[in-house]
């Protein structure tokens, strides 16, 4: 009886080194950085694989102090990632990113819809849990049940009051030394609107 877990075969991740070294034909950025990492922005994305900041905002190694979780939503681990960046790293630039077609938001839809209905809102796994948290921050406006842009940009402008709860973080806003921005990246075209 196996009483941990097993380990997976591990040839299918030879491919990530092909990758790294195909990277390391292209770019020499990293040496530049061995000294220390002075990004310019600091970026609250969702973990969604097509809406990589560093990618669709064409920015090298060490510009882009990057946050990800599903939804873009800002846990514990999340704000103290933030006030490393903004209280070591001295950034001053916050982006939040939401995109369109948000998976996460999308699950809080169906649990504004279970709400609307009347029926209970079962939270069990760590992503109820993280989809009721996305939930609680667009239910404020019914037309979020069937209106998934709007929803995402609810639940940015939520990450935004969320991060301002850390007073480290108030501090340096209200010092202006750190500017805040929400942004909308459009998984269907490719383009990013700030708002
Ligand atoms: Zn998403």
């Amino acid at each position: 009886m196996l009483n941990s877990v097993e380990t997976p075969a591990k040839s299918g991740f030879a491919e990530l080194v092909v990758r790294n070294r195909r990277f390391l034909e292209k770019n020499t950025d990293y040496k530049e950085l061995e000294g220390g990492q002075h990004p310019d922005f600091i970026v609250i994305a969702c973990s969604d694989s097509r809406v990589t900041p560093s990618i669709v905002m064409d920015s090298g190694l060490g510009s882009m102090f990057e946050i990800r979780t599903a939804g873009g939503v800002v846990d514990e681990a999340a704000l103290a990632s933030i006030e490393y960046a903004v209280e070591h790293l001295g950034t001053e630039k916050l982006l939040i990113m939401a995109h369109t077609n948000c998976g996460a938001v999308t699950e809080a839809q169906k649990l504004l819809r279970t709400s609307i209905a009347g029926k209970e809102i079962r939270v069990e796994s760590a992503l109820d849990h993280l989809a009721y948290g996305i939930y609680r921050n667009i239910a404020g406006n019914p037309d979020n049940e069937v209106d998934l842009r709007n929803a995402v940009i609810d639940n940015a402008k939520a990450q935004r009051e969320a991060l301002l709860k850390s007073s480290a973080l108030k501090e340096a806003y209200q010092e202006g030394k750190l500017e805040i921005a929400i942004g909308l990246y459009d998984v269907s075209t490719g383009e990013l609107a700030i708002l």
